[in-house]
This record gives structure tokens, C-alpha cells and sequence, in this order.
């Protein structure tokens, strides 16, 4: 069985088509979801529908989801959130609305091996930053591999004796990691719709357990277009203009 794991894919219609061409060339057979389908970018609704339609096997909530969901307010975020969020509620219909209203907190378990959450297992919307927050999440992930969004940065690190190193980044179009029997993984795909490692490109993984292995892809895609979108909904110019560098 062969994953296609994405995350963070905030409204970005264009980002995501790319990602499934480019998945659908490598192959896969089911989908997972680490969150945030919607805010910042121009196309909530056709994302979520587009979601929909791939039906999941698994797929938790963002924090994104919830404020445009409407189950929790906008005054966590910045004005500049808070304004997409709105933005993002009102452009909603109703029965994509409900989609985001009816997705479950992580963590959960996909199956013995693989753990998967928005921001940590610890708490959904907790960041995985650096080296005190992976190890905790380790600690209290319950499945050799967790998969994990929320900050935008892909990264594979793992566990080996209870010391934690850096396994991978996804530089390149194709990063492999082979997954060593007996070590605590922890991975991010990286962000399908608004990347933040300075690289623009598309961000998505293909988890294959049974060969114990997992490749990050990085694609380009049309981010004028994506751009034009945000700027033709009225959202600031910020969100647009951080879609080209990356950040
Ligand atoms: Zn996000």
C-alpha cells in the first residue's frame, strides 16, 4: 500500500493539481491528510471539494480548518489570518463547510506503524520546531512513524539511543528515506500550498510501509496563477507575494 501524504495545502488550487499529477506519475493507492486545507489561499472551496473527492483513508483537522469551520475564533491569528479566515468562511459552501466542521482532531492512527497529526502528538496545534519539541513528540508518539504538518518544513528525523538526528530535507525533486526497523520516526511532508523552507516549489510524500520506505517530493507549479487568485479575492497582497519566495 502506497500513501500519498498531504499537509498544509491552504487553499492553493494550483499547488494541489500539480501534486496529484505528479503523485498519480509516481504512484499511489490511498490518500492521508494532515490539515489545513483552507486559509491564506484563493480557492478554499474548490480545494475541499477537490479533497473530498480523493475520500481520504485518514485525514485530521488544522488549526486553519477550525477557525474557518467555525469552531473556533480567529484570535489565535494575526490580522492578516484573521482576514483570510474570514474571507475563507464566507467563500465556504455549506456542505464543504460541514466537510471542515466533521474532520477529527489528530493524533490518530493509520495502522500499527504510522501515527499521523497536524501539529504534534502531543496537541494538534502545538509547532514541531526544534530539538526539545521533536523529542517530546517522539516520546509520545504511539506508532514507530509520526507524520506531521503545521509548520510548513519538511524534515525526516529520527530516534536511534534515545539521541535524535537529522535524517532528511527535502531539497531536491526526489528525496528517499529508508525506514530502519526498531527507530522512531518523525516526518513532515512539507506544505503543498504555501511552502516556508525559502523554496517555492510544491511539497507532498509517497509513504510505502511495506517497503519501508518514504520519498519527499518537491514540484514546481504555476504560483502566478496561484498569486492571481489571492490578489482577485481581495486577500492582502502579503499572502501572494510569500508564495514566491517561499516563506
Ligand atoms: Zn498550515
Amino acid at each position: 500500500m502506497r500513501y500519498l501524504v498531504l499537509s498544509d495545502i491552504h487553499a492553493n488550487l494550483q499547488a494541489l493539481e500539480t501534486v496529484l499529477a505528479a503523485a498519480t506519475v509516481s504512484g499511489y493507492d490511498q490518500v492521508v491528510v494532515l490539515g489545513d486545507l483552507v486559509g491564506y489561499g484563493g480557492d478554499p472551496d474548490a480545494v475541499v471539494e477537490r479533497i473530498r473527492g480523493l475520500d481520504p483513508v485518514i485525514i485530521v483537522r488544522g488549526n486553519h480548518d477550525k477557525v474557518a469551520a467555525g469552531i473556533e475564533d480567529s484570535s489565535g491569528f494575526n490580522a492578516i489570518a484573521r482576514r483570510a479566515a474570514i474571507w475563507t468562511r464566507e467563500s465556504l459552501s455549506p456542505e464543504n463547510r460541514q466537510y471542515l466542521v466533521s474532520l477529527p482532531a489528530g493524533p490518530l492512527a493509520l495502522n500499527d506503524s504510522v501515527l499521523v497529526c497536524h501539529g504534534s502528538p502531543e496537541d494538534e496545534d502545538l509547532y514541531i520546531f526544534n530539538d526539545r519539541d521533536a523529542l517530546r513528540a517522539l516520546r509520545e508518539a504511539t506508532r514507530p512513524v509520526c507524520l506531521f504538518g503545521h509548520t510548513h518544513l519538511p524534515i525526516v528525523v529520527h530516534l536511534v539511543d534515545e539521541t535524535l538526528e537529522l535524517v532528511a530535507r527535502a531539497t531536491e525533486a526526489e528525496t528517499r528515506v529508508q525506514l530502519a526497523p526498531a527507530v522512531k520516526y518523525l516526518i513532515n511532508p512539507g506544505s503543498v500550498g504555501q511552502p516556508r523552507d525559502g523554496d517555492s516549489r510544491a511539497a507532498f510524500a509517497i509513504l510505502d510501509p511495506g517497503a519501508s520506505s518514504i520519498v519527499l517530493y518537491r514540484v514546481p507549479y504555476d504560483v502566478n496563477a496561484a498569486q492571481a487568485r489571492i490578489l482577485e479575492a481581495g486577500l492582502p497582497a502579503s499572502l501572494a507575494h510569500r508564495l514566491g519566495v517561499g516563506r
